[in-house]
């Protein structure tokens, strides 16, 4: 779609999470996502603002889901709406986070007792529950067929599509000179049942280490209180927006 095609305008507020505002359009079919400056970690016992994160969020979560649609990704992104709002197809997000892995770090490296920055000889892939009241639990696929929260045919694609969507992304980042640690996707169904790519992908899901310095440049700088935060998600969204 491109930018003289949109006409589509916010209704009503449907939804206010951590870090996002979803709104309904005057299309059945798109949504509004809102970026917003608030930060959460620790499952929302840490809180804060980073100023300016909306607007950069939404310029590299941009930047990827267009660039992935162009490979053949498909994700819900339709298009950039100024600053903060990113128009979206409508999904039934499926309430499970799918964690990809490429180094150890965060949660792996406590559960495992493995080193951080130790590099995996191949992608892990874990599923979380999607709520927020339980922390997250982590599930495995006979949790996901039990409580019929994905059929396996939508697992598989689901897996297979994380898989490809991690190697690309490996390769794009390696471009603009980050590693990829680690990072969360969510996918959701649309009315006619096929499964996208959803949410964001920026320095709030995704842990991104500079290959140079192995600079922490993501949201572990505001968990761990490191300062120069919203300079490390303003030096990404130059990257993004710079690659080619
Ligand atoms: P949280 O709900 O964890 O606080 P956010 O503040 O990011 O997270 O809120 C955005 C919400 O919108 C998330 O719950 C996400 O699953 C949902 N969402 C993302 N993309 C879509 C979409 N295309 N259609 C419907 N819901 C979506
Ligand atoms: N992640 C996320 N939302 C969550 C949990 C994890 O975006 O609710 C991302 C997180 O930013 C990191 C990756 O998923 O890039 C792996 O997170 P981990 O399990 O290590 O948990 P953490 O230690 O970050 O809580």
């Amino acid at each position: 779609m491109s930018d003289t095609d949109i006409t589509v305008r916010k209704t009503e507020k449907l939804y206010e999470g951590k870090a996002k505002i979803l709104y309904a359009t005057n299309r059945p079919d798109l949504l509004i996502q809102h970026f917003k400056d608030d930060a959460t970690a620790f499952n929302g016992q840490k809180k804060g603002v980073i100023a300016h994160k909306g607007a950069l969020n939404n310029a590299i979560s941009s930047g990827i889901f267009e660039r992935m649609e162009k490979e053949g990704i498909h994700t819900h992104f339709v298009a950039r709406m100024g600053e903060r709002d990113m128009l979206v197809r409508k999904v039934a997000i499926i309430p499970i986070e799918v964690v990809v892995r490429n180094i150890v770090a965060g949660s792996l490296a406590k559960r495992l007792g493995k080193p951080t920055g130790m590099n995996l000889s191949t992608p892990v892939l874990e599923f979380y529950y999607k709520d927020d009241k339980l922390g997250d639990p982590m599930i495995n696929d006979y949790h996901i067929r039990a409580f019929g929260l994905a059929t396996d045919e939508e697992m598989a694609h689901i897996s297979g599509e994380a898989l490809r969507i991690n190697q690309w992304l490996i390769n794009f980042f390696d471009s603009v000179g980050v590693q990829l640690v680690d990072y969360k996707l969510e996918f959701g169904r649309t009315e006619e049942g096929t499964v996208l790519l959803a949410d964001e992908i920026s320095p709030d899901g995704c842990r991104l280490w500079d290959k140079q310095s192995g600079e922490i440049m993501d949201k572990d700088r505001f968990r761990q209180d490191l300062g120069r935060i919203t300079e490390a998600y303003e030096e990404m969204a130059r990257r993004v927006s710079g690659a080619r």
